[in-house]
């Protein structure tokens, strides 16, 4: 792998993955962007070629569609230039679950965890055998909070952090560094695409500093980065609670409070 890998970007149109894409070509890395809107990527990539000169390629997928996905992880398992891969792209769905049909609840599921999980399934043997490599995924903190209200959307948010849990757990030991990144509410298009206005909302973090944040806590290959919270030690405690029921799971016998009396 080459001193400053390139980096594939997914939903790098718009929002975050285009900061992301802006603040890594700035760091001299080349870069491969992915999303639906090809007329959007090429007017960042013109302006990032001129302003940085990294070599950026553009591949117009929709990752929901199982040919373009393929098309994606053949590009990652494939090109050994490509040594980070950032999974961002991702929606979000208005109302609550009553309101939302199961033909948009899968379509929500394909784009914000099959896709994901396909994508860092399709670089991880690519990068274990390196012995190096980095795969960022964007969750939300919505995936720690049912509270919010976006039963469907949260849950496959908490679904981008277990795996990425999962993966730094896997694929550390071997070298690879796995990301998950939990931004709360971000001034993006996600609010209006989702029929809501973020306008409406307070404790809106702009999307530059989400970015730079999330980058920070790369730059410290932190596992979990949750830009927006003050006390990082809330964060551990969580952990530290999950963690101590670990040793109790494995039992012969109910717990005492289930046993027939
Ligand atoms: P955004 O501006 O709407 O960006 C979403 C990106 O995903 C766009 O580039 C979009 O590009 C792409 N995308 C959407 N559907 C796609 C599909 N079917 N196939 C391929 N690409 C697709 O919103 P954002 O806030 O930056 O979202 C980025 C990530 O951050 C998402 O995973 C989101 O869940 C997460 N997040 C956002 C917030 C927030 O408040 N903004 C908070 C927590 C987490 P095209 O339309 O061109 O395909």
């Amino acid at each position: 792998m080459a001193a400053k890998p390139a980096v594939l970007i997914t939903g790098a149109s718009s929002g975050i993955g285009a900061v992301y894409a802006d603040r890594f070509a700035r760091r001299g890395h080349d870069l491969v962007l992915v999303a639906r809107d090809k007329g959007r990527m090429e007017a960042l990539a013109e302006r990032l070629r001129r302003e940085t000169g990294v070599a950026i390629d553009i591949i117009k997928a929709d990752l929901t569609e199982p040919a373009d996905l393929a098309a994606v992880e053949a590009r990652l398992r494939d090109d050994a230039r490509i040594g980070v891969l950032v999974n961002n792209a991702g929606a979000a769905l208005g109302g609550g679950f009553l309101e939302q049909s199961p033909d948009v609840v899968a379509k929500l599921i394909a784009l914000n965890t099959t896709a994901v999980a396909r994508l860092a399934s399709a670089v991880a043997p690519r990068f274990v055998a390196a012995g190096e490599g980095a795969i960022v995924n964007i969750a939300s903190v919505v995936g720690l909070a049912p509270e919010y209200g976006s039963t469907i959307y949260g849950a496959t948010k908490a679904f981008v952090t277990f795996l990425s849990q999962g993966l730094h757990l896997e694929l550390g030991p071997k070298g690879v560094y796995v990301q998950a990144v939990l931004p709360a509410a971000t001034r993006t298009e996600i609010w209006e695409r989702s029929g809501r206005d973020v306008n409406k909302l307070t404790g809106v973090m702009e999307v530059d500093e989400l970015v730079d944040a999330a980058l920070v806590g790369f730059d410290r290959r932190e596992t979990v980065t949750i830009p927006p919270l003050p006390d990082a030690a809330q964060w551990a405690a969580f952990e530290a609670a999950r963690q101590a029921m670990l040793p109790n799971f494995a039992q012969e016998h109910a717990a005492a409070r289930y046993r027939a009396a």
